[in-house]
């Protein structure tokens, strides 16, 4: 379903200049739900940017389908994005935040209504939508925000870090959740986290990444049991 071949992005020029991605190929297959891992600084972020066609690569391809994701208008491109600081419109209420994508696309009133109500009820909100979204617990606001990514149905669903400012406890339940409503819509989910807890928990399969490069793919079980490096294995939390 998503195809990047050889993505290398680099900023700056000169001897400063750097590469965020440096040649990644990474294949996800529809229905699966991938886990970016990294530390700070290793490209997760770019690597979402490159595959919403926000960042146009240097060199290489992001294909969504078969379409070279540069090339498609922003609103054929077929993703939603949830970021970390998930930015709800403060002066709408509930509904009008989830709506927000169905207003773009030019879907009817009662389409709109219908498929808030659908939405609040999947994410655990039901009947929310009259609620100010000042009024609502980081957690809430959480789900709002994943009902507003999920609205126009995206082909593709892309999270960096989704549960980054939640306590552990809420991380722990609302993953869970997450895994469960995923299988259940069939999303292809492409994550990134910095927690390893979350990404085991969460994803078919995980990326390590390590600067601009995928340094291991497999399985949780996969990577856990035979790191592949001592790169990994430190990041992993292994002694040696
Ligand atoms: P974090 O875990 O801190 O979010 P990340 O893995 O998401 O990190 P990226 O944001 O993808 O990392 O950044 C990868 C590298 O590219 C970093 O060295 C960063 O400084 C650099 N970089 C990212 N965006 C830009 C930009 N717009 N201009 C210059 N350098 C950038
Ligand atoms: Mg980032």
């Amino acid at each position: 379903m998503l195809t990047l071949s050889d993505v290398t992005v680099r900023f700056g020029s000169g001897p400063g200049a750097r590469s965020a991605l440096d040649a990644v190929d990474l294949e996800i297959a529809e229905h699966e739900i991938v886990c970016v891992l990294g530390p700070s600084g290793s490209g997760k972020s770019t690597l979402l940017r490159v595959v919403a066609g926000l960042q146009r690569p240097d060199g290489g391809r992001a294909l969504l389908d078969g379409a070279d994701q540069a090339a498609v208008p922003v609103h054929r491109r077929g993703v939603g994005l949830m970021f970390q600081d998930h930015q709800l419109f403060p002066q709408r209420d509930v509904a009008g935040n989830v709506a927000f994508g169905l207003r773009m696309r030019g879907a009817s009133r009662g389409e709109q209504s219908a498929r808030v109500a659908e939405l609040l009820d999947l994410v655990g909100l039901p009947g929310a939508g009259p609620r100010a979204v000042a009024a609502l617990s980081g957690g809430e606001q959480q789900r709002v925000a994943l009902a507003r990514a999920l609205a126009p149905r995206p082909r593709l669903l892309m999270l960096d870090e989704p549960l980054g400012q939640l306590d552990r406890g809420l991380r722990e339940r609302l993953v869970v959740e997450l895994r469960g409503l995923f299988g259940r819509l069939g999303t292809t989910v492409l994550a990134v986290t910095h927690d390893q807890g979350e990404a085991f928990a969460l994803a078919d399969r995980v990326v390590v990444m390590r600067d601009g490069r995928i340094a291991q793919t497999g399985t949780p079980l996969e990577v856990w049991q035979r790191p592949a490096s001592a790169f990994v294995a430190r990041f992993l939390g292994f002694d040696n």
